[in-house]
C-alpha cells in the first residue's frame, strides 16, 4: 500500500463487483469523454463537508443521510426530486428542532446508480441471466440483452446526476429551503398521515419562534442560514472507472478530488485491504464513508483506517454501521473499543437498512420497521454504554407514497407490498415512514 498513488493505481489491484464490459474500446472511449467534462461538484465544496462532519465527529452536529437505494433513469424528474427533498428537509428541521442538534444534510442521490450484488448471476424459471447492477451498468429487464453492460450509460448518468445536482442546489439555495416555508413542506405530503399533525405543530412551534424573533428587532430573513441551507451529494463509488474519470485536480490546493459527488463511500461487499476500492479511495481527499459489516474484525477496520485516514483528519471518515438489529450489540462494542484505544476520530453513522433486509412470505425483498428502528435504538444504546457519540443516520428513503418496508404508523402489511413498490433496487421507506424514524431519532439525540 505504500506504492504510489495516481488515480489509476487501482487498475493493478485485484476487484470485486467489477461489471464485465464486452467492448474495452467503447469503455475507454466512454471514460476519456468523461474526464474532459465539467466536475459535478468543486473541491471546495467538499472541504466544507469534511469541516462539517468534522462537527459530527467531536459531537457537535448530526450527520443525516440518505436516499434511493439505486437511482434509476426512467423515474428521473423534477417532481421525485421536489419530494425527496422536502421529506429531507422535513427530517432535518425535525432533528434540528426537536432534536436540538445541527444537521449535516447530505443526500444519496444525483449520482447513485452502480449497485453491488450478492451473486453475478439471476435466476427465472430455466434461464439464468447477468445480475443488474444499476442503471450506469446495465438494464432491469430480464433479457440477455438488457444485461449486458453498456459503457454509454455512463454518459446518462453523467447527465442525470449534473441535472438532479442543478435542480437541487436551487432548492438548497433560492429559497425553497428558507425556513419561513416549514409549513409548505407539508403540502402534498398524504394529508392524513399520521405523521402530519406531529409536523405541522413542530412547524407551528417554528414560525412562532421566528415571529417572537421578529418581535424583538432581530429579521430572520437577514440571516442567511435562516433562508438557505448546505446540501451535499454522495453515493457509493463502486464503478472505479467512472470514478477515475471523474477525478481531478484541485488548482487550490493540488490535490485529487473525487468530483462525481461531494461524499463517496465503500461497500461493505468491496472493502478489502488490498483491493482496488480502497486503493482508490485513499488517494481522493474527499469525505469518505466505509461500510461495516458483521463480518468486519477490529483489527482489520484499524488497518482500513491507517490506509484510509492516516493523519487522523477529523470530518474524513464516516464508518457506517448495517450489523442488523439482532447483530448490533454482539458486532458493534468491539469495533467501538478498537476505534478508541486506537485514538481515531472518525463519524459513527448507523445504516438500519441493509442489515434488516428479508423475504416476505409473497417473495418481496422488503424490511420490518421495527427493526429498523430496532436497530437504531440499539446503536444509540452500544454507543451510550460505551462513551461514545452516535453521528448519524444512514437511509433508504424516498419521498413518495410507495409500499416497500413493512410496518409504521400506518402498518404497511406484507400483502400491501404490492401496491406501490417501485424500487429499482432494495427496499426504501416512503415519506411517512422516514419522517416517523425522525421524530424517533429525535428524541435519542436529545438525552
Ligand atoms: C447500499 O448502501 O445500497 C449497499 C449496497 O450497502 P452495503 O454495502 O452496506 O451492503
Ligand atoms: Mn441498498
Amino acid at each position: 500500500m505504500s506504492e504510489r498513488w495516481t488515480p489509476q493505481s487501482w487498475r493493478s489491484k485485484p476487484i470485486q463487483q467489477a461489471p464485465a464490459y464486452p467492448d474495452e474500446k467503447a469503455l475507454s472511449d466512454v471514460e476519456a469523454t468523461l474526464a474532459t467534462f465539467p466536475p459535478l461538484v468543486f473541491a471546495g465544496e467538499a472541504r466544507k463537508l469534511k469541516r462539517d462532519l468534522a462537527k459530527v465527529a467531536k459531537g457537535e452536529a448530526f450527520l443525516l443521510q440518505g436516499g434511493d437505494c439505486a437511482e434509476s433513469f426512467a423515474e428521473h424528474g423534477a417532481d421525485n426530486i421536489r419530494d425527496f427533498f422536502r421529506v429531507f428537509l422535513q427530517m432535518a428541521v425535525v432533528l434540528t428542532f426537536a432534536g436540538s442538534s445541527p444537521v449535516v444534510k447530505v443526500g444519496r442521490i444525483a449520482g447513485q446508480f452502480a449497485k453491488p450484488r450478492s451473486a453475478p448471476m439471476e435466476k427465472i424459471g430455466d434461464v439464468e441471466l447477468p445480475v443488474y447492477r444499476g442503471d450506469i451498468v446495465n438494464g432491469t429487464e430480464f433479457t440477455a440483452e438488457a444485461r449486458i453492460p453498456d459503457p454509454r450509460r455512463q454518459l446518462e448518468a453523467y447527465r442525470q446526476s449534473a441535472a438532479t445536482l442543478n435542480l437541487l442546489r436551487a432548492f438548497a439555495g433560492g429559497g425553497y429551503a428558507n425556513l419561513a416555508h416549514v409549513h409548505q413542506w407539508m403540502l402534498g405530503f398524504v394529508k392524513d398521515s399520521p405523521q402530519s399533525s406531529k409536523y405541522q405543530a413542530l412547524a407551528g412551534r417554528i414560525s412562532e419562534t421566528l415571529d417572537f424573533m421578529r418581535a424583538c428587532g432581530i429579521d430572520p430573513e437577514l440571516h442567511p442560514e435562516m433562508r438557505v441551507t448546505d446540501f451535499y451529494t454522495s453515493h457509493e463509488a463502486l464503478l472505479l472507472g467512472f470514478e477515475q474519470a471523474m477525478t481531478r485536480i484541485d488548482s487550490t490546493s493540488g490535490d485529487p478530488y473525487a468530483t462525481s459527488g461531494h461524499f463517496i463511500w465503500i461497500g461493505d461487499r468491496t472493502r478489502q485491504l488490498d483491493h482496488a476500492h480502497v486503493e482508490f479511495f485513499r488517494g481522493v481527499k474527499n469525505p469518505i464513508g466505509l461500510k461495516c459489516g458483521p463480518s468486519l474484525k477490529p483489527d482489520e477496520l484499524i488497518r482500513l483506517i491507517d490506509v484510509l485516514n492516516p493523519d487522523n483528519e477529523a470530518g474524513r471518515l464516516t464508518l457506517i454501521a448495517r450489523f442488523g438489529h439482532d447483530k448490533v450489540e454482539q458486532h458493534l462494542p468491539e469495533l467501538i473499543r478498537a476505534v478508541k484505544r486506537e485514538g481515531r476520530t472518525v463519524v459513527w453513522s448507523c445504516d438500519p437498512m441493509h442489515g434488516n433486509t428479508v423475504k416476505a412470505t409473497n417473495g418481496y425483498k422488503t424490511r420490518p420497521f421495527d427493526q429498523i428502528t430496532g436497530e437504531i435504538k440499539s446503536f444509540f444504546a452500544v454507543h451510550e454504554a460505551e462513551g461514545s457519540y452516535a453521528g448519524g443516520l444512514h437511509l433508504e428513503m424516498t419521498g413518495k407514497n410507495v409500499t416497500e418496508c413493512t410496518g409504521g404508523a400506518r402498518a404497511v402489511s406484507e400483502a400491501d407490498l404490492a401496491d406501490r413498490y417501485h424500487t429499482h433496487c432494495d427496499p426504501r421507506l416512503n415519506a411517512d415512514q422516514a419522517l416517523e424514524v425522525a421524530f424517533m431519532v429525535a428524541e435519542l439525540v436529545k438525552k
